[in-house]
């Protein structure tokens, strides 16, 4: 049997968020996309009035929402301000995430995947520090600390935090107590607009093939949303603060030993 759902995908005009809004569309639910641009609700995620505007946007299309994907988010790329990266990457994903609450518990057995990514255990030497302080959840505080770092360096750090925030409040009373499931992917190298830019760059383009992978590939926005799906289906109904890693066997390769003996 197959019931049409109602989903918010933010980030939807473009990669992941694209993919993942076309997947869930063409299996006949509903989905409300919020992005800067081409999007049902147009937001910017870094700006509390741009949040807002996302959440009542979001609100008034879907009062009852089954999942939400807070895929909209900011590469850690040359020239790129590390404030306004923690900014849309951890506090903009949390603000859809709480503020979109209420409209996930009415609908008696929701979902929400988390977009982390692989550079948390892939990259070395990312600044637990700014990762400390956006699961403070004091944005101002986050942003200062993420000033003193590079954006390369901030963007597993805000990636790592949404794991840390998604492994702490997934097990909650006020999340799974409610029949909120939280979980996340964790791309690799996925092939879209973010990572051509990072091909682009003067400084960090020459990395953007050194991580290896099985498969000898990047990945490609429908192999991540084919995952996102999965995560938001009944499918998945055992699965709550899991980190599903989708990156053609990189974090394999270099972590060979994880998960590590208690
Ligand atoms: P993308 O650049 O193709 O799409 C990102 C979207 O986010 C864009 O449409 C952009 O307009 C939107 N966005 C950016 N800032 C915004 C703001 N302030 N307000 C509203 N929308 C905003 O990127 P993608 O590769 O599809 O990445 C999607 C998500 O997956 C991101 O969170 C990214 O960090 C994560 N991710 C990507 C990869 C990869 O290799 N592509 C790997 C791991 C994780």
């Amino acid at each position: 049997m197959s019931t049409s759902r109602v989903y918010a995908v933010s980030g939807g005009a473009s990669g992941i968020g694209a993919a993942t809004a076309e997947l869930l569309r063409g299996l006949g639910h509903t989905v409300v996309t919020v992005d800067l641009r081409d999007a049902d609700v147009v937001a910017d995620l870094s700006t509390a009035e741009g949040r807002t505007t996302a959440v009542e946007g979001v609100r008034a299309l879907a009062p009852v929402l089954h999942g939400l994907v807070p895929c909209a988010g900011v590469a850690g790329l040359t020239g790129v301000d590390p404030e306004l990266l923690v900014s849309v990457n951890y506090f903009g994903a949390l603000a859809l995430v709480e503020g979109l609450r209420p409209e996930l518990v009415r609908a008696e057995g929701a979902a929400v995947v988390l977009l982390s990514s692989n550079s948390v255990s892939c990259q070395p030497g990312w600044p637990a520090a700014v990762a400390d302080a956006c699961l403070a959840g004091d944005e101002s505080a986050a942003r200062a600390v993420a000033a003193r770092v590079e954006a390369v360096q901030a963007y597993p750090a805000s990636k790592a935090a949404l794991a840390y925030w998604l492994r702490r409040e997934a097990i909650a009373e006020r999340w799974i107590g409610a029949g909120v499931r939280l979980n996340a992917v964790a791309p690799g190298l996925i092939a879209t607009a973010m990572t051509d830019a990072l091909r682009r760059d003067p400084v960090l383009g020459v990395f953007a093939d050194a991580y290896p992978t099985a498969l000898g590939r990047p990945g490609r926005a429908e192999e991540i949303a084919e995952l996102i799906a999965f995560l938001l289906s009944d499918a998945a109904s055992l699965l709550v603060g899991s980190v599903v890693f989708a990156d053609g066997g990189t974090d394999a390769i270099l972590n060979p030993r994880r998960p590590a003996p208690m």
